[in-house]
């Protein structure tokens, strides 16, 4: 009996000190701060992220923004419903599936403004100062009617407006091009 006390004794002895040897978890992030415990706790929880993204296909409409110029795609196959441009650009029509080709568009763009919307709380990814004006343009010859923004004044709809583009300091984003107005 007294035997095999000693040797539990001695298997915890052992088990203490492989303990030892292992390293204790640390806690390496930060801190969070509490906003408030009242009627429930909510705290401040900063997260970052890189998203690594890939435009694929559709690289040629930023490094047109790049270089000043707005491309769009167009469908190459004769029988599809569909010939107009499209802006925001498609790598595959999205009518008959056939891989599309590119247009830059002359400048300068001249569009109409065929619907606006004030954007005062942007979503995350959307660096711009609010509130700023969202607007829909009808460009002639497109499919579509994409969403930019006004980098100043007032919309209406039925605003001439010419697009601009960011070229200095580009973002690399949709963002790189945006309307102003174009009237007198
Ligand atoms: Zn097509």
């Amino acid at each position: 009996m007294a035997k095999e006390k000693r040797s539990l004794k001695k298997k915890v002895q052992i088990k203490k000190a492989r303990a030892k040897k292992t390293k204790e978890i640390k806690f390496i992030g930060k801190v969070t701060k509490i906003r408030q415990t009242d009627p429930r706790t909510v705290i401040e929880w900063p997260r970052t992220i890189t998203h690594v993204h890939t435009y694929g296909m559709l690289s040629p409409f930023f490094e047109g923004l790049r270089k000043g110029e707005l491309r769009a795609t167009r469908c190459p196959n004769p029988n599809c419903s569909e010939n107009r441009l499209w802006i925001p650009p498609r790598a595959h029509c999205p009518d008959c599936h056939t891989e599309m080709v590119w247009k830059t568009l002359p400048n300068p763009v001249i569009g109409r403004i065929y619907t606006f919307t004030q954007v005062v709380y942007a979503g995350i990814g959307i660096e711009l100062s609010t509130p700023y004006w969202q607007v829909d343009v009808e460009i002639p010859g497109l499919a579509t009617i994409p969403k930019s923004y006004l980098l100043y004044g007032e919309p209406y709809i039925g605003m001439k407006v010419k697009a601009e583009f960011r070229t200095k300091n580009p973002t690399n984003t949709v963002l790189d091009y945006y309307w102003v107005p174009c009237e007198p």
